[in-house]
């Protein structure tokens, strides 16, 4: 196999492109349409402060070089979640390696749980409340820290099987907030999502030639995680279909996202418990940590089970894996 621009010898062939490319001209194709996704959706400028949510594994190792390579002011927050020790190295030897910036919260220390305890304490999947974790944890860091752009590593293969997910459960609002890039609002800083063209097994070889050090373990608690079932499935019609999965998602973008725009959101106030944005008296997180502990919130009683389920309805975006190794 040649590489597409230059003819030498290939190491990566992209089968949806019908091309293969020899390093060089990979990472170039690589950081091509990490700037393509940036310049289509608006999602930095120069003088953005952009932390970038780092688990250690390779899509978000990946983002972080990127990022860091195009010139970006970039910091990566790692969040321990205390999930085994799996993904406690790679990111602070990367930090190390390029002098980067590297910030962490750990949820066991500075909030009172972890993420085992959670699944086996709460009302929630281990997986929602893991996802309303990080979100949290990523908006409130950032916005303490003076960043007004938090960039995570999901990439196309995510981004499709949430799409999928989303699809045959007609679960619409959740379809119209699928953005790659969701504007800052009321508390909320902007969040972009750059890998969102390119594919598991290209943000995977990315890593490889760059030389970084991922974690490739996957989560133990992937399991029990649905999304990961829908990427089977996508993966199954790529795999006969190369192609279908960029088809769907990028589609989506183009002729699918306009038609599901909604205008109508709930007005955000301050959580009474925390200060962070929210629809009602307190937040999806302080309400789920509260739960988790056995706390009681403000004198109010706990939740019921229905009434945990209507506010995951309300507020809570459908769980992403932004990464399967390493989240
Ligand atoms: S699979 Fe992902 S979302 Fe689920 S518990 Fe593990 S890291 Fe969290
Ligand atoms: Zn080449
Ligand atoms: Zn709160």
């Amino acid at each position: 196999m040649k590489c597409r621009s230059c003819r030498a010898h290939a190491v990566v062939e992209i089968r949806r492109h019908h091309a293969a490319f020899c390093t060089e001209h990979f990472l170039a194709m690589f950081r091509t349409q990490v700037e393509k996704a940036i310049r289509r959706f608006q999602m930095m400028a120069p003088d953005d402060r952009i932390m970038v949510a780092v688990s250690g594994g390779k899509d978000s190792l990946a983002l972080w070089d990127v990022l860091l390579g195009l010139g970006y002011d970039v910091t990566g927050l790692y969040l321990g979640l205390g999930i085994g020790e799996y993904s406690d190295r790679s990111h602070q030897a990367f930090a190390d390696a390029r002098g980067a910036r590297l910030q962490t919260v750990d949820l066991e220390r500075d909030h009172g749980y972890d993420i085992p305890t959670a699944g086996r304490r709460g009302s929630r999947s281990t997986c929602a409340v893991c996802g309303l974790s990080k979100r949290y944890v990523f908006n409130r860091a950032a916005l303490e820290g003076g960043f007004n752009v938090v960039a995570t590593g999901h990439n196309l293969d995510d981004e499709a099987a949430t799409l999928l997910g989303n699809t045959l459960r007609w679960q619409t609002g959740a379809i119209a907030r699928q953005s790659p890039a969701l504007p800052a609002r009321d508390g909320m800083v902007r969040k972009v999502k750059p890998l969102h063209r390119l594919s598991e097994l290209e943000t995977a070889a990315y890593a490889f030639l760059r030389g970084i050090d991922y974690v490739v373990e996957e989560c133990p608690l992937v399991a029990g995680n649905t999304q990961l079932r829908y990427k089977e499935a996508m993966n199954a019609i790529e795999h006969t279909s190369p192609g279908t999965k960029a088809q769907f998602f990028l589609g989506y973008l183009e002729r699918g996202m306009p038609l599901f725009r909604s205008e109508d959101r709930a007005e955000l106030r301050p959580c009474d418990e925390c200060g962070q944005p929210t629809t009602g008296r307190f937040c999806a997180f302080c309400r789920a940590r509260a739960q988790i502990l056995g706390e009681r919130l403000g004198g109010e009683p706990e939740p019921t089970d229905r009434e945990v389920a209507e506010e995951l309805a309300d507020e809570v975006l459908p769980v992403e894996i932004y990464e399967r190794a390493g989240r």
